[in-house]
């Protein structure tokens, strides 16, 4: 089973309590694809400048990510910089150069076209339509979103959230979208819309799983120390779909059990910076950490 991404390829200025790095390789389709190629191959649609670094991405060569949809612009690549309060769960954008993901318009190779599970990265959702409109109907998708597109492209988010299965979104952004502080009555005005199930972040209180008639809920995986929180979101949204694409279908358990395996990703990527905890992360070690958290919340 092969999955599809389509998103931001970055490079990050992070700082917080523990630290800071400067250009580290960041963006929601790398932190994305380093996740799900756990467990599936990954195919990349994003764009790079002309001044981007290959060598940075060489570890995800080696293993199942394939870049061919990748663009080289002229340009810069995409800069990103965020600054962490005392209270990681609470960040403030620094800046936000877009530079050649300003004019971002992703082409599908023709050979990723029967992806079969699809992440809609926090893009325009006009783009995000436009991928769909360019790929054979997929086994799954999922999609997500920022506080920007809701803002500011709400009837374009709104017909996206209609052609996806899964939306993956934070409680402050299912807040803005429903103007509805309660959670739950939130997600199923979402779902009544079309999407089969809503995974909705609530950060170090973990996640909510959401479908028409059941919720399921995950806390977070306690890590000892939260370096940097960058991409626990997107790396999250790789796990639970890699995961998925080993099951031989989709149905409630295997998406609670998608929920753990993306709860436990990010609970790797938020130890260190960028990607050196994620980089090289082996499934055994995820599956000790499921094992771990299995014990904490059975009863
Ligand atoms: P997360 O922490 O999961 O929200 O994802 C952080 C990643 O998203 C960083 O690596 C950033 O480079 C990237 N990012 C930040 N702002 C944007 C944006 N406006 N569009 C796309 N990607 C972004």
């Amino acid at each position: 089973m092969s999955i599809l991404v389509v998103g931001s390829i970055a490079l990050d200025t992070v700082e917080t309590p523990y630290g800071k790095v400067d250009n580290a390789l960041g963006g929601s389709a790398l932190y994305f694809s380093t996740a799900a190629s756990i467990y599936s191959p990954v195919n990349v649609v994003g764009v790079v400048g002309s001044d981007f670094d290959f060598s940075k991405i060489d570890f995800l060569m080696k293993r199942q990510v394939n870049f061919d949809g990748l663009t080289v612009g002229e340009g810069h690549t995409f800069r990103w910089g965020g600054r962490y309060h005392e209270n990681v769960n609470k960040r403030d954008t620094l800046f936000t150069q877009l530079n050649v993901f300003q004019n971002f318009s992703p082409v599908i190779p023709k050979h990723y076209r029967n992806s079969q599970f699809v992440f809609l990265a926090n893009i325009n959702p006009d783009l995000q339509k436009d991928v769909l409109e360019q790929i054979n109907k997929p086994y799954l998708t999922v999609m997500d979103t920022m506080n920007f597109w809701i803002n500011g492209k709400r009837d374009s988010l709104m017909s996206v959230l209609r052609l996806v299965d899964v939306f993956i979104l934070n409680n402050e952004e299912l807040e803005e979208l429903t103007g509805t502080a309660n959670l739950f009555d939130g997600a199923r005005q979402l779902i009544k819309e079309g999407p089969k199930a809503l995974v909705v972040k609530k950060g170090e209180h973990g996640s909510i799983l959401i479908t028409e008639d059941k919720c399921f809920l995950a806390p977070a995986y306690p890590v000892s120390k939260i370096a940097d929180p960058t991409g626990a979101g997107d790396s999250f949204a790789g796990g639970f779909l890699g995961y998925l694409s080993t099951c031989d279908q989709i149905n409630q358990i295997n998406l609670r059990r998608a929920v753990i395996y993306g709860t436990i990703i990010a609970s790797f990527t938020v130890e260190d910076f960028s990607f050196s905890r994620l980089k090289g992360l082996p499934r055994e070690e995820v599956e000790k950490r499921v094992e771990a958290f299995r014990e904490m919340t059975s009863f």
